[in-house]
């Protein structure tokens, strides 16, 4: 288990957290500059590219 690295959303590269005053910010050494939380927080999000579809399968045994 990693300690969550969080990569930059632009090259990959783990970004630096920062805590400040209870905000976070993520700080690229490679980019040498600091990401918006709201884009690295969507990169690492997953695509949801199909909503939770229902899944149900009719094999009831009777
Ligand atoms: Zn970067």
């Amino acid at each position: 288990m990693s300690d969550g690295l969080i990569p930059c959303p632009d090259c990959g590269k783990p970004l630096e957290v920062m805590k400040a005053c209870g905000a976070i910010q993520y700080f690229c050494p490679h980019c040498n500059e600091l990401k918006s939380g709201k884009r690295v927080r969507a990169a690492q999000a997953p695509q949801q590219d199909t909503p939770a579809a229902p899944d149900a399968t009719p094999n009831q045994g009777g």
